[in-house]
């Protein structure tokens, strides 16, 4: 896409203070469905982070931080709104950067992001306080209440997958708190983040409480971010390997981390489960978004007697899928974010091969014809004949593939799916609902379904254990993140 007035491509600056701001050099970002130049964006350098985290520091001090909880919580509705408006706006940036089935960034993307808002803003005008009443051996009285502050600037870097959804999921609880935020949003997807920015202003969020910086992770303006000193406190969506890296940059200074991070995620099919729903259920959870989202089931384990009508159920559905231009409304598939992410993914799909799997779908790079060769394009994959211990069942690939494998027991099902380092997101088929609550209790992960696969409800809390996250966000649970308690207490 070309700047119809300069001839140039579009460019996509930092937004500082309320201001866009020139980066220290540019950056190429394509699209993911044919190659071609989207945008060059403008990293941030050392000298842009800092001065972002000073507007956002100064932007505590000014009206924002003299503001009222129901006051911000109208600010929060009116961005909502104002999202709504410019929702086709925000589809083309987001369909544009990722190359997403348009219906897939309505249905999920952009409306979700309006509903964080909404959901956030509900969540702060009704958030009481915490008190104690304690006696005391004397039989006097003291009274104990927590005020809750906000934690301060907050540092918002998050993926490319969902770029709009994952960043309004974090921006509107550290807003609704009261915080300002300095967001890095992934390289790969940085459009809908900068017109966000300017939506925010247009919805009455005074200048400087949301700033953008663009750039990269390691030596660019995300790590500078997580550096610089003037932060307290940064939420992350992203790989568990950048996790890591963001606790050591924060350690110094023990600025607190929320993390959602990496998931290698089990799905457990139990003979009793009524077919249609589970395979439907399967092909959602295995291939929607082209399996780029951190709940995507990338294990599936089958109760032996149904084994091979799964397998075969699922094989066709994965077939039907239709791969094409994110405009036309038959197109279920798009592409991989990039020829990076494809590498990798078609990686595991030769280790697969060279671990002995049957592929019974896909496997490989399709042929589309209509210039689309030139995009990052996958075919979606299922595989059977490899065990728990192989790589491709063990690390995350975060691809439309997941493998098929066998279970004789409930125990052994149970014990199948935990064996992983992760833990975000598990689902279990049955219409035993007794069976149904006890697997899915068992489960060592964050988020466990049952006949259905993201499924949410806001208020809910959201994160993993092991390397799939710290800390849980949503509803109440934000709260306890994006806020400092201080305990006031009062002798009577
Ligand atoms: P990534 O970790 O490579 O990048 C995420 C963000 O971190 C990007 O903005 C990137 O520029 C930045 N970054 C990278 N290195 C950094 C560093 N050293 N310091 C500071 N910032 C740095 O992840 P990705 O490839 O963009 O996203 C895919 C991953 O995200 C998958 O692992 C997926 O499971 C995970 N994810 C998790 C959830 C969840 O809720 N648990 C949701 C979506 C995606």
């Amino acid at each position: 896409m070309t700047d119809p007035i300069a001839g140039k491509p579009r460019q996509l600056r930092n937004f500082i203070g309320g201001e866009q701001v020139d980066g220290v050099r540019g950056f190429d970002k394509s699209n993911p469905v044919d190659g071609s130049l989207i945008a060059e964006v403008h990293e941030a350098g050392p000298v842009e982070v800092d001065r972002a985290v000073t507007a956002a520091r100064a932007a505590l001090d000014g009206p924002w931080g003299r503001m009222t909880v129901n006051e911000r919580a109208t600010i929060l509705r009116r961005i909502a709104d104002t999202i709504e408006r410019r929702f086709d706006d925000l589809v083309v940036a987001e369909v544009g950067d990722t190359g997403k089935p348009e219906a897939l960034a309505r249905e999920l993307d952009v409306a979700r992001a309006a509903a964080n808002f909404r959901a956030f803003a509900d969540v702060i005008a009704a958030a009481g306080l915490d008190s104690y009443l304690t006696e005391l051996p004397d039989g006097r009285r003291a009274l104990n209440y927590a005020v809750r502050q906000p934690l301060g600037v907050v540092a918002v870097i998050v993926p490319w997958n969902l770029p709009l959804l994952l960043l309004t999921w974090k921006l509107a609880p550290a807003l609704a708190a009261g915080n300002t935020v300095v967001v890095k949003p992934s390289e790969e997807t940085p459009s809908s983040a900068t017109l966000l920015a300017e939506l925010l202003l247009e919805a009455g969020l005074p200048p400087g409480v949301v700033n953008v910086v663009h750039g990269f992770g390691q030596d660019s303006a995300g790590e500078s971010l997580t550096r610089h000193p003037g932060i307290d406190g940064v939420t992350f969506t992203g790989e568990t390997s950048t996790g890591s890296a963001i606790m050591r940059a924060v350690s110094p200074l023990v600025r607190p981390v929320s993390f959602e991070l990496g998931g290698k995620n089990a799905a457990v099919v139990f003979a009793d489960a009524d077919l249609d729903a589970a395979i439907a259920g399967l092909a959602r959870s295995t291939y929607l978004n082209t399996g780029q989202v951190c709940l995507c089931t990338e294990r599936i384990y089958v109760e032996r007697p149904i084994f091979d009508d799964v397998a075969a159920g699922l094989a066709e559905a994965a077939s039907r899928l239709r791969l094409g231009r994110p405009a036309n409304p038959a197109t279920t598939t798009g592409p991989l974010i990039s020829q990076k992410h494809r590498e990798k993914v078609l990686s595991y799909f030769e280790l697969a091969r060279e671990g002995g799997a049957t592929v019974l779908a896909g496997g490989g790079i399709p042929s589309l014809g209509d210039g689309l060769d030139t995009g990052s394009w996958i075919e979606p994959t299922l595989w059977t004949g490899l065990d728990n211990l192989h790589r491709t069942v063990r690390e995350e690939i975060f691809g439309p593939v997941a493998a098929l494998i066998p279970f004789d027991s409930e125990e052994e099902a149970i014990a199948l799916a935990n064996d992983t380092d992760y833990g975000l997101a598990a689902v279990t088929w049955t219409s035993d609902l007794t069976r149904g609550h006890r697997v899915a209790q068992r489960m060592r992960v964050g988020m466990s379904w049952v006949n259905s696969w993201y499924l949410r409800d806001l208020r809910s809390p959201f994160g993993g254990v092991g390397l799939s996250g710290i800390g849980r966000e949503g509803g109440n649970h934000s709260l306890e993140f994006y806020t400092e308690a201080t305990n006031v207490c009062v002798q009577l």
